[in-house]
């Protein structure tokens, strides 16, 4: 039995109704970018987050991009990170023109550590992302509480973590800027790419929402060089039918999660670490596997799809090597070697579930 990484087309079966109605909304209106859909996404996103604003943008990579813009991160700047995610979390760094100092993982949960945040904090430094990798909460209220002592911004990569929370808020709330992305394959995904940005900070929300816009003010007036970076009419409809199930889609995801542990529990793979007092969302459900590429192989044989996220760490990727040639980051590049990610979405069945744990228990 064939199992896929993810079935967003499983998702659109079950709403159909509903979304094919809201795009034929979108349609008759004639109003595609910065509309009424948009304005009450925003609305509906900052209520759920239990935050102040909430402002939509083209994608994820851009709500990081247009919150560190806005913020005044810049050349000159250092910004630490971990090097144990997608590359656009460092990438938004960069197109600032500050640099990503990553910094080494926590090897239970691959959130960034700490502990190691506080031994890189230099001179430049001026600000942290934390990102919720695979749908965990990182140490959020202890990252912020760090921040606050030296004065450093926190930024929330919530692209793997919409709905997941830490302590009694949600991820996104507790730094000054959380990012989401809404790419199809996330937890909440729409019909393309878009992104948003959280905050409680209505001066910052005011210039994401400028820079959003090619840094208008008003109407024909450009206070500065922004972006062409709006989340349109379709996307935010089809995000709003699907918000209010977002909490039904993550329980779906932890039950399956429970259904992986309770079949793998035996042994031959470490299982995923819940270290956090919150709710994990399983973005991904990754598992650390000896020979982990040859069983990947195996599974591939069996029609069964996995992913290793990540396999290049960022400190290692071409892309950004040069500036972290002499960088060791022992516990992202053991991850590296050894994470595999099982089929994870709310619509998997206890027989997939079934046929995924044989597969893998052969393969080993
Ligand atoms: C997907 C993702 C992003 C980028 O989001 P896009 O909408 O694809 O630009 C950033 N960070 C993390 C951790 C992601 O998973």
């Amino acid at each position: 039995m064939p199992v896929p990484m993810v079935d967003v087309a499983r998702q659109y079966q079950d709403l159909k109704a509903e979304i094919d109605a809201a795009v034929g909304a979108v349609l008759e209106s004639g109003r595609f970018i910065l509309g009424p859909n948009m304005e009450a996404l925003e609305e509906e996103v900052a209520r759920y987050l239990g935050v102040g604003h909430a402002v939509a943008v083209g994608s994820g990579t851009d709500a990081l991009h247009l919150g560190l813009r806005a913020a005044g991160i810049g050349p000159g700047d250092e910004v630490i990170t971990t090097a144990f995610t997608f590359a656009g979390t460092a990438e938004a760094v960069a197109y600032t023109g500050a640099r990503p100092v990553f910094v080494d993982i926590d090897p239970d949960t691959f959130n960034i550590d700490p502990a190691h945040i506080e031994a890189a904090i230099g001179p430049a430094t001026r600000a942290v992302i934390a990102v919720h990798l695979f749908g965990q909460p990182a140490e959020a209220e202890r990252i912020r509480a760090l921040c606050d002592r030296h004065g450093l911004l926190l930024l929330e990569d919530c692209a793997q973590s919409f709905g997941a929370s830490l302590g009694s808020r949600k991820t996104g709330a507790h730094g000054h800027l959380g990012c989401f992305s809404f790419y199809p394959g996330k937890n909440l995904g729409g019909a393309g790419d878009s992104g948003l940005v959280a905050t409680g900070d209505g001066a910052l929300a005011e210039k994401i929402r400028s820079l959003r816009h090619h840094g208008a003010e008003g109407t024909c007036r450009h206070g500065t060089i922004g972006y062409n970076s709006r989340m349109d009419e379709m996307q935010a409809a089809i995000l709003r039918v699907k918000l209010p199930h977002i909490d039904r889609f993550n329980a779906a995801r932890r039950r399956n999660a429970e259904g992986y542990h309770r079949r793998l529990s035996a042994g031959g793979v470490t299982l995923p670490i819940e270290r956090i007092q919150g709710t994990h969302v399983y973005h991904q459900y990754t598992i650390r596997c000896p020979g982990r590429d040859r069983v990947r192989e195996r599974l591939s044989v069996e029609g069964i799809a996995t992913g290793v996220y990540y396999p290049l760490p960022l400190h290692r990727q071409p892309a950004f090597r040069e500036a972290c040639a002499a960088l060791q980051l022992p516990a992202t590049e053991s991850a590296a070697r050894t994470v595999l990610s099982l089929p994870m979405y709310p619509e998997l069945t206890e027989e997939q579930l079934d046929g995924v744990c044989r597969q893998l228990r052969e393969a080993l």
